[in-house]
């Protein structure tokens, strides 16, 4: 294992390193909040480099192909045809232009819920539209492997390019990395799931081929897998000629013709510990052991479901999906009680009526929020230390429990976009960042119809 603090800042000549401009400010990662706040910040016209690792945008939600956009509507015992959308804003915005270039299903019965599923190319054109339509600068294929700063504050990033290092500075920086790595460059704290141990990762696949109405019939319209199909899966291990470590699965039919999407696996290092994939030779055991895992579902479908006898994989996610790597340490936290206790706050930026749906143990655990939402406090996306630094996305400031609801795309939207509200205040008004009070932030996200009041 390699230790937590494989950082690089501290052994670099900062004027050695050639410079790729200055920026008002930097967002570092283009998931699902990264693409949120570098629109909403340009939108406010101000000069914007989003940076992302890949060349393309989505993250977790294309790389990782996790495919759907959940958080958008509230769970319910009633009104169990109708899905009651409560979330809005960007998240709103985005998925009616996803639904405009033919990208996005009619939402599906996820449980007690419902969700919508993307076309994961689309989200990239989608995404690539918002940020060139506000004249948001991008650097693809670029890592952010370290942090410029002057004891707390900081002033930039350092990137690892294919031509070298280059270092880039900006009055702000939003860590949008998913994994807190601006904060974690920065040396400053980040926890990790439950004394360590985050969720499963999860190799999600497309099949193709499929006769979707006879599959339909057989599996029915929840996406979450019925008894009849958990008891194939038990049966089929059961029977040795199969390893399908994971029984409570999830298929959603996409927007293409004869196509389905699997969430299915439970990725375990081969000696059945759990992975950390914010280290190198696990994240590799993860890929390998997930590409076999794919094989073991797809051969089950195949075999065992009707609609599936002519099936193949289409593709994979282009990584193995990651639910959760480091969580900043923040102004304030998201707890466990925040969420099952459905808590609203003044200074509430976020609203979240997705379940805790936690993948650890033998089955995931998924736990509703009946007819009500919670909100995420402004202060979980401040780190405690660090000046002219913000987070927006999965790395926000939360308990184990709670990040196993907040971490979703629809609430990862939002959290883009309240730090683009936060960033153009203190940018405009001269404040630093800790300073700002959420209630003016949700008071201007209302105003920008993230319809939290
Ligand atoms: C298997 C799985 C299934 C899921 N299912 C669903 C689902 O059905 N619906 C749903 O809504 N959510 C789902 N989620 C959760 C959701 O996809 C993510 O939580 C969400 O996409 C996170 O968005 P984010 O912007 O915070 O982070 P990410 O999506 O992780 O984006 C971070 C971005 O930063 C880039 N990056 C990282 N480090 C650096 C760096 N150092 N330099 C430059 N770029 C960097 C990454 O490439 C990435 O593009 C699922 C997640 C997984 C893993």
């Amino acid at each position: 294992m390699l230790s937590d603090d494989y950082a690089i800042q501290g052994v670099l000549n900062e004027a050695a390193i050639p410079s790729l401009g200055q920026f008002d400010v930097i967002v570092a990662g283009g998931g699902a909040a990264g693409v949120s706040a570098a629109t909403n910040i340009a939108r406010k016209g101000h000069r914007v480099l989003m940076i992302e690792r890949y060349g393309f945008c989505g993250g977790g939600a294309v790389a990782g192909m996790s495919g759907t956009i959940c958080g958008l509507y509230l769970s319910s015992d009633r009104n169990a045809n109708r899905a009651e959308q409560v979330v809005f804003g960007f998240a709103d915005e985005f998925r009616k232009r996803l639904i405009a270039r033919g990208g996005l299903t009619e939402p599906q019965r996820y449980g007690k819920t419902w969700t919508v599923t993307h076309d994961p190319h689309m989200w990239r054109e989608n995404a690539d539209d918002f940020l060139s339509d506000t004249g948001v600068n991008i650097l693809y294929h670029s890592r952010v492997v370290g942090v410029l700063r002057d004891g707390d504050t900081v002033r930039g990033v350092i990137v690892d390019t294919k031509s070298g290092l280059a270092k880039i500075e900006a009055k702000l920086v939003v860590d949008a990395s998913g994994d807190a790595d601006v904060v974690h460059r920065a040396g400053w704290a980040t926890t990790k799931g439950q004394d360590g141990t985050i969720q499963n990762p999860t190799m999600i696949f497309r099949l193709g081929n499929v006769d979707v109405d006879t599959y339909l019939e057989y599996w029915g319209e929840n996406t979450i897998s019925p008894e009849h199909v958990i008891e194939a899966l038990i049966e089929a291990e059961n029977s040795g000629n199969y390893h399908l470590p994971r029984k409570k699965i999830w298929i959603f039919p996409t927007s293409r013709p004869n196509e389905i999407m699997v969430n299915a696996t439970r990725i375990l290092g081969r000696d059945g510990r759990d992975l950390d994939v914010t280290d190198p030779v696990d994240h590799t055991e993860a890929e390998i052991v997930a590409r076999h895992q794919v094989r073991e579902y797809a051969r089950f479908l195949k075999d065992k479901v009707p609609g599936c006898v002519d099936s193949y994989v289409v593709d994979t996610g282009v990584e193995v999906g990651i639910r959760q790597t480091r969580s900043i340490v923040g102004v304030k936290r998201l707890t466990n009680q925040d969420v099952v206790g459905r808590h609203k706050h003044a200074d509430g930026v976020v609203r979240c009526p997705w379940p805790i749906e936690l993948h650890s143990g033998q089955k995931p655990k998924v736990e509703w929020l009946l007819d009500d939402y919670y909100e995420i406090p402004f202060g979980t996306l401040i780190p405690e230390i660090g000046e002219n630094i913000i987070v927006a996305g999965r790395c926000l400031a939360a308990e184990h429990e709670a990040l196993a609801s907040a971490r979703v795309t629809a609430q990862c939207f939002g959290y883009g976009h309240a730090a683009a509200v936060a960033a153009d205040i203190a940018l405009r008004d001269g404040v630093a960042l800790r300073d700002i009070r959420g209630e003016d932030v949700r008071d201007i996200l209302n105003r920008e119809g993230a319809a939290l009041d």
